[in-house]
């Protein structure tokens, strides 16, 4: 058997971190097993379904590297979904309802208020033919409910463990609208037979669907795939996530807050689990870690200050090649690795980079504390071709000359040469700013 897993989001909104980490554990599990990963969009809402959100989900997914083997769309198959429903309607699993939802409402509201689950009547299999007629003759239409065994329903979930429903205690589900339209709960299981889904990885607001749809796997005669319910990640204040919250969308983390594919993959293939957090280079390392028992059922918070701090660890470690592409986007042409080996230490995030290009390329003006201490420095300083001993060779000899030594030796040079207080280690800098520069700014001028 192999292993097929999906991820399958609503084209409805943008990622946002909970629904990518789900993504994210997804293709871990099948890389890990050797198995292959669908994307399937679950796009059947179509008030609310936008190709734009469809185009954001694949871009989101690919900058991440979560390439897919197979893609799925929802709304390609609703013949499929026909026939499934015509076979249930008439095996009698499939009965057609003509309440309306106020009269919904108000069952619900009356059996609450008795202090009893709002558990669907089945008033509508007590409906003789002629009443039917009636129905529709007052122009009703019918939605169809999915009628449920009243048997227990059990599986052992990959995270949670034995899980139980009586199925006495859920609702007929509604399958089909009164348009005709199929809904998700059917669909997805229609999609996850078809497509031979061995394991559903999916967020734990679903493990009530999931003891109905395995009723309705039986009842299409479709293999019970396994489960797994990862608890939902929660904002630092431990409220939930939801898909329209800007900030935490993938979109912004990636255009916003410049954050790299690896400090969120990093991040999100560990929350919530047993292993520590730390930078990963690659997805394959994540991989090579990867173990859904690490899931613990505790809710994850997810901090953004713990992703900015990963994203800067994670720069620092990062070889030139690995952002060669994104200097360059960032419009640092002439980058080379000796300019990314210099700043990468003092990045947070890579666009910072270019302050530092700024430093070493273009015009500077330079804070001058005592002209005549940078005019002996000047005075001193080593002909090219420079190198990584430059700075200390030099530093050497101002010192051995003008008896300054530490703070008052190195601040006012680095401020006359940078313009700063702070910054990379100017052993690093000195070669990429030049001797021309240098001499220029060491006099007080802007260059
Ligand atoms: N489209 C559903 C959602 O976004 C998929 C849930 C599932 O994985 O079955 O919640």
């Amino acid at each position: 058997m192999t292993v097929a897993v999906r991820f399958a989001p609503s084209p409805t909104g943008l990622l946002h971190v909970g629904n990518v980490r789900l993504a994210l554990v997804n293709w871990l599990f099948a890389r890990k097993a050797g198995g292959n990963f669908l994307l399937r969009l679950d796009d059947t809402d179509e008030e609310r379904s936008k190709p734009e959100y469809a185009e954001g989900i694949e871009r989101d997914l690919t900058w991440l590297g979560l390439a897919w083997d197979r893609f799925a769309r929802e709304s390609d198959r609703y013949g499929r979904y026909d026939e499934v429903s015509e076979a249930l309607k008439a095996s009698g699993r499939l009965y057609p309802c003509y309440e309306t939802p106020e009269e919904l409402n108000l069952k619900r509201a009356s059996l609450v208020s008795q202090g009893r689950p709002p558990i669907y009547d089945r008033a509508a299999l007590r409906l003789t033919d002629a009443d039917r007629a009636r129905l529709e003759g007052e122009g009703r239409r019918a939605h169809w409910r999915f009628k449920l065994e009243h048997t227990p329903v059990e599986w052992t979930d990959l995270v949670r463990g034995p899980v139980h429903f009586e199925g006495t205690a859920l609702s007929d589900p509604v399958l089909i609208r009164e348009d005709g339209r199929p809904l998700y709960t059917l669909t997805s299981v229609v999609d996850d037979g078809d497509l031979a889904i061995t394991h559903v990885i999916r967020g734990e607001d679903h493990v009530a669907n999931t003891a109905v749809q395995i009723q309705i796997f039986e009842a299409i005669g479709a293999p019970v795939p396994e489960f797994a319910h990862l608890p939902l990640l929660t904002d630092a204040a431990g409220a939930g996530l939801s898909k329209r919250l800007g900030s935490l969308s993938v979109a912004s983390l990636r255009e916003e807050e410049g954050i790299e594919p690896m400090a969120l993959a990093s991040l999100l293939a560990k929350l919530g689990t047993s292993d520590p957090i730390e930078p990963r280079l690659t997805l394959d390392e994540l991989v090579a870690e990867f173990d859904i028992a690490k899931i613990a059922r505790g809710t994850p918070k997810f901090d953004p200050e713990e992703l900015a701090r990963l994203n800067a660890r994670i720069l620092h470690l990062l070889p030139f090649e690995r952002v060669a592409g994104e200097l360059a986007a960032l419009g640092l042409d002439g980058a080379d690795a000796a300019f990314w080996e210099a700043v990468r230490p003092n990045l947070g995030r890579i666009a910072d980079a270019r302050d530092w290009w700024a430093v070493t390329h273009a015009p500077v003006t330079p804070v001058v504390d005592d002209a005549g201490f940078l005019d002996e420095a000047a005075a001193l300083l080593p002909d090219e071709p420079w190198d990584l001993a430059t700075w200390g060779a030099w530093t050497g000899a101002v010192k051995a000359k003008t008896g300054r030594k530490g703070k008052d030796l190195f601040l006012p040079l680095r401020r006359a040469l940078t313009g700063r207080d702070h910054g990379p280690e100017l052993k690093n800098l000195l070669p990429l700013i030049g001797r021309a520069r240098a001499l220029k700014r060491l006099a007080g001028e802007t260059a």
